[in-house]
């Protein structure tokens, strides 16, 4: 289990109740969309309002701690922030999973082919995952 006190601390933030649930789920969904992450947190905390998690989650992405992940004609989901990595989506069942993958040399390739200096990548694939194929 690790420290979400220390990490919400690390990045600035406030130590909230709501937030340390917010970190927990992220951390044990591995990504989730605001919807479901509401109405798990609101099983805890019946008072919360939607606006809130959403102004939660805003800080925790600007402050770092947090990252959007943003899925074409899928809703955003959230995951806490580590080492860079890809994005498979299952078109059937619409998990979302991380691959880590050595990206350096399509970023280099495409620095060349486009004279841009690329500060940041968001790479998505989408497919059938294992046990869809398998069903
Ligand atoms: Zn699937
Ligand atoms: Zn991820």
């Amino acid at each position: 289990m690790e420290d979400f006190t220390a990490l919400l601390k690390k990045h600035n933030l406030k130590v909230t109740p709501q937030r340390l649930k917010i970190i927990t789920m992220l951390h044990a969904h591995g990504h989730i969309n605001i919807e479901d992450l509401f109405s798990e947190i609101r099983e805890e905390f019946p008072n919360v309002s939607l606006a809130t998690i959403y102004k939660n989650i805003h800080q925790m992405t600007e402050s770092g701690l947090v990252r959007e992940v943003k899925i074409p004609s899928l809703k955003s989901v959230y995951e806490v922030a580590k080492e860079p990595h890809l994005h498979m989506v299952c078109d059937k069942c619409h998990k979302v999973e991380d691959i880590v993958l050595d990206t350096d040399k399509i970023i280099e390739e495409a620095e060349k082919v486009s004279g841009y200096k690329i500060e940041e990548s968001f790479i998505t694939l989408r497919g059938i995952c294992p046990e869809c194929r398998h069903k």
